[in-house]
């Protein structure tokens, strides 16, 4: 079985060969039929033509409708019509499962995203969500090509875990308890000692603290997996699950990571230029028309590198000069929201800028603390478009700091004992980021909705599928 692909682009006209897909389209004349079949190999599907001479012929047509799924046997030849290179002359038609084009409900029309989020089985048949998880499996292959050629190992951080990794609470609980009977302690509250792990367990929102441990074994690693919030935030950017790319470099500052972050984002845009040109150019025709430009601009600009302090007087300058009105006030301190975040990167710089330095008052214990005691190494990626991507620090590496700053954030320090004997034993300077993967999706392929770039979305009231 050859994949519609690679025959669109280099089969040869005498060719004999099998193609199965499903019906795009069938469109009858006098004679003969055109069938478009797509295999979700690529955009464009196959033409074929069946003509009253192959076995079954009037049969075989009626059971083809929009949906169905076939095999067609037969020989390329060039194609007279615009827009392919080869159709197949089709020998035999074989039928695996026909479909009830009345009642099929991708009709050849467009459809909302809204309504093909209702249809979440069917809705990878679509020319658009086709076109997304070709290049959502594409940003991940160059993802792993990225890191593996740099002798970075891929490590499966766990999606069970114990500790909150940000101090941030939103975290599903995970339990065997039966919930309507709910073993009690003496004070009346869930006496977790019964339960599964014998303290209460929950679903990662991070794999960072254990990719830090397997650098301090293996220098560079990177985790790729499944992580969740239970926010319950219903905006186009937030998932209650999603996938994550967490780097960890050992003997690596701000400034390496900066470099990586950037060196990383240029190579997945790259790869999906080279290897997804056909989607890239649907979804610069149909989705956003600043796509293409906006890869381009990746790839060739320079990121621009400001420090937070630099950030918030830039959006206090273009307060005071009248150029920009914000909904929420701008000043030192304040965490930026995403509008500020796009001012700068879609307005004043037009290009991806990573801000560095932020107060140490709204980000993570683990984030080192700079000489002036009141900012952290920390590093956050504003693309256009989409504000904040790529989420990022250098690690407070120095045991006695590290407690201090466990113990400033209310945290508990037993409950971080392996991650301070990090720092006893061969700490090194060491940083790393986390990539949203649905959010760099919908970065490169514009599409507003992070609904539209996972192809089983969970969000607030939404688990099917
Ligand atoms: P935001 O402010 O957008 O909620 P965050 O500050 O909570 O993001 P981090 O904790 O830094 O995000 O997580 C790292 C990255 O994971 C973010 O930069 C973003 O790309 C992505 N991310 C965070 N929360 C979600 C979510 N609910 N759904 C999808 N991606 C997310
Ligand atoms: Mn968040």
């Amino acid at each position: 079985m050859t994949r519609i692909k690679h025959i669109l682009t280099t089969g040869q006209p005498g060719e004999t060969l099998t193609v199965k897909g499903w019906v795009r389209t069938k469109r009858a004349a006098k004679k003969f039929t055109f069938i478009e079949i797509n295999d979700g190999s690529s955009m464009a599907g196959l033409q074929a033509i069946a003509g009253e001479d192959i076995p079954d012929y009037a049969n075989s047509m009626a059971r083809l409708n929009t949906g169905a799924s076939i095999a067609i046997t037969g020989t390329l030849a060039e194609s007279p019509g615009k827009g392919q290179r080869v159709e197949l002359q089709a020998t035999a038609i074989e039928v695996f499962g026909e479909s009830d084009g009345e009642t099929y409900p991708l009709q050849k029309k467009r459809h909302s995203f809204e309504f093909l989020r209702e249809i979440g089985h069917l809705r990878s048949r679509t020319n658009t969500l086709s076109a997304v998880f070709r290049v959502r499996n594409a940003c991940a292959t160059a993802i792993h090509q990225f890191f593996q050629q740099q002798d970075f190992l891929w490590m499966h951080t766990p999606i069970l875990t114990a500790s909150d990794c940000e101090g941030a609470g939103e975290m599903f609980t995970v339990t065997r308890f039966n919930l309507d009977n709910i073993p009690t302690n003496k004070e009346g509250k869930a006496d977790y000692s019964q339960d599964f792990f014998g303290k209460p367990a929950y679903l990662t929102v991070s794999g960072q603290l254990e990719a830090e441990i397997m650098a301090m074994a293996f220098t560079n690693v990177y985790t790729f997996g499944p992580t969740f919030r239970a926010e319950n935030s219903n905006t186009s950017r937030h998932l209650a699950e999603f996938w994550m790319v967490e780097p960890e470099m050992a003997f690596c500052d701000l400034e390496g990571n900066m470099d990586l972050a950037e060196a990383f984002l240029k190579h997945i845009f790259s790869y999906v230029l080279e290897h997804c040109a056909d989607d890239m150019e649907f979804f610069n025709q149909r989705i956003d028309n600043t796509v293409l430009e906006t890869a381009h601009n990746i790839i060739n600009s320079e990121f621009a590198r400001i420090t937070y302090t630099e950030a918030i007087s830039l959006l206090e300058t273009a307060i005071e000069k009248g150029k920009k009105t914000f909904e929420y006030p701008v000043s030192w301190g304040i965490d930026m929201q995403s509008e500020h975040e796009r001012y700068l990167a879609e307005e004043h710089f037009k290009k991806p800028v990573i801000v560095t330095d932020y107060p140490i008052g709204i980000k993570s214990f683990y984030m080192r603390l700079n000489d002036d005691n009141k900012t952290v190494a920390a590093m956050d990626v504003l693309a256009p478009g989409i504000g904040e991507i790529i989420g990022g620090s250098q690690r407070e590496e120095r045991l006695e700091m590290l407690e201090r700053r466990i113990e400033e954030a209310g945290l508990n320090k037993e409950d971080y004992w392996w991650y301070l004997d990090l720092r006893r034993y061969g700490t090194v300077p060491h940083a790393g980021f986390g990539l949203g993967f649905e959010r760099l999706v919908q970065f490169i392929t514009g599409m507003t909705n992070i609904r539209d770039v996972i192809p089983f979305p969970r969000t607030p009231d939404n688990l099917d599928f």
